[in-house]
This record gives structure tokens, C-alpha cells and sequence, in this order.
């Protein structure tokens, strides 16, 4: 079942929303060749604790951390580890956050260093897709329209589209219905209404869009080896149209970003 919010209610989400945008906005400069993934975490840990929030995800399903790390050629839900970040490589962060009993999840693909060509353009086409996504998440539309102008301007781009994994509602649980794939068809699904909030996160694989899941049962990596990407928006329908909760603003400040595809987006809705 979809559980609407109220106007109070979104501005209570606003503010975890905010806490994980500026938690991934501090570990944005953070993210170097020799750092690792653990104290990443630690970092985001004492983080969020200090904004008077819990980490969203240490101990749901019983995950053992604060983030999802997930470099190079995994998908998503990777652990932290003691192994350090090289030049060139890509990691996707997923950060959650619980206050006032409303959750924020928010993910972005960081560079390392320099990376090349291919895996930025990557990088640079999964984040323009998730604003595609989010443009037709408003009143009217369906989950299918998402899905839909997400794949479509992404395989558009030869890249595959994840299908075992997707975004979903977002509230009091850091899952809620609807389910929000990144593929679909126009006009399919549930409908969407004012007061719904979900979490739109494309994740898009360089090659083809299969995955395979590892013995430990979380981690997943694309079936061909090559490089993954991963970026998270919180987003509510306020008069019918999308407004985004979450905000990349911190990372853009952080890595020295002055235009970029939020800001256009940004003035496109308003
Ligand atoms: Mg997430
Ligand atoms: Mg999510």
C-alpha cells in the first residue's frame, strides 16, 4: 500500500534527506587514491550521529555498516573494506539516514583521481538519467513512465539497465510501495499522486545489464566485470510536480561543480 504524506510530513523528510546530501557533500573531498572504504564509513557514522540521526542502514536486513560501498564493477550494496581506493577506479556510495522517524537515501558515483573517458561518460549519463526519471514522476503519471524514459534514454546510450534492483517508496520504512524499476512501459503501473515520496536510483551498467550476486549475499557485480553506476534522489510530487528532498549542491560545492544537470532541472521545474 502507498503511504501518502502529508505537507508536514515532507518537510520532516526534507531534513533526513538533508543529512545524507551532506553526509555524501563531506565524504566528497574525502574520496582519494589510499583511502578506504571503512573510514569512509566511520566518517559517515560520526556524521550523521553528530545531525542527530541514525545511519538508515546499519542493522536493516542486518547490514553491518553505515554505507553501501560499491567500487568499479559492483552494482550496489557493497560493504566497506580495508582495502584502499586506487586512481581511476569509480565508487558508488549509498548513504540512509533515520530522524524523526522518516528515512533519506541518497547515492552518487565518485570519480578517484582521474578516470577515463568511458567510465565518465558512464557516469555523466546515469546521473542525466536519473533527472529524466524524475521529470515524470508527477501526479498522473505512472510507475511505468519512470521506468520507461529511464531505459530509454540510457540504452539510447548502449548501456544496460539493471532489472533485479530497484527504487521504491520512501517514509516511515526505508522501503515502501511502489516498487520504482529504472525500465518499463509507458503508462503501466501504479499511479502516481500528490503527497507520495520515493527514491528514483538508476543503476546502470557499462555492458550488459545482468548481475550476478555474491556468496555473501549482498554484494552484487555486474556478470561481465565492467564498471557500474549508481546515483539516488529523494523525491516528492508538491502541486503535481517533482521536488527533489535530496540535493547533490554539497558535492558540486565540495568537487568544485558549477553547472550541472540539478541546477537545470531545478530551474525547469520552479
Ligand atoms: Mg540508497
Ligand atoms: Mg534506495
Amino acid at each position: 500500500m502507498i503511504k501518502i504524506k502529508t505537507r508536514e510530513e515532507i518537510e520532516i523528510m526534507r531534513e533526513s534527506a538533508l543529512i545524507v546530501s551532506k553526509t555524501l557533500g563531506m565524504l566528497a573531498k574525502e574520496v582519494k587514491p589510499g583511502v578506504t572504504t571503512l573510514y569512509l564509513d566511520k566518517l559517515a557514522e560520526e556524521f550523521i550521529r553528530a545531525h542527530g540521526a541514525v545511519p538508515g542502514f546499519l542493522g536493516l536486513y542486518d547490514f553491518p555498516n553505515t554505507l553501501c560501498m560499491s567500487p568499479n564493477s559492483q552494482v550496489v550494496h557493497g560493504f566497506p573494506t580495508k582495502e584502499p581506493l586506487k586512481e581511476g577506479d569509480i565508487i558508488s556510495i549509498d548513504c540512509g539516514a533515520l530522524k524523526n522517524g522518516f528515512y533519506g537515501d541518497h547515492a552518487y558515483t565518485f570519480a578517484v583521481g582521474e578516470i577515463d573517458e568511458a567510465t565518465k561518460n558512464l557516469l555523466d549519463v546515469t546521473l542525466e538519467s536519473l533527472y529524466v526519471g524524475i521529470r515524470e514522476f508527477k501526479a498522473g503519471n505512472r510507475v511505468g513512465d519512470v521506468g520507461f524514459a529511464i531505459q530509454n534514454f540510457t540504452e539510447k546510450h548502449g548501456y544496460g539497465v539493471v532489472r533485479e534492483l530497484v527504487g521504491h517508496g520512501l517514509g516511515r520504512k526505508m522501503h515502501e510501495d511502489p516498487e520504482m524499476p529504472n525500465y518499463g512501459r509507458r503508462g503501466r503501473g501504479k499511479k502516481f499522486a500528490e503527497g507520495m515520496v520515493v527514491a528514483i536510483e538508476p543503476m546502470t551498467n557499462m555492458g550488459t545489464h545482468k548481475i550476478r550476486q555474491h556468496a555473501d549475499g549482498w554484494t552484487i557485480t555486474t556478470l561481465d566485470n565492467k564498471p557500474s553506476a549508481h546515483f539516488e534522489h529523494d523525491v516528492a510530487i508538491v502541486n503535481g510536480k517533482p521536488e527533489l528532498l535530496s540535493t547533490f549542491k554539497y558535492i558540486n560545492e565540495a568537487l568544485g561543480i558549477v553547472t550541472d544537470v540539478e541546477n537545470e532541472f531545478r530551474q525547469e521545474i520552479i
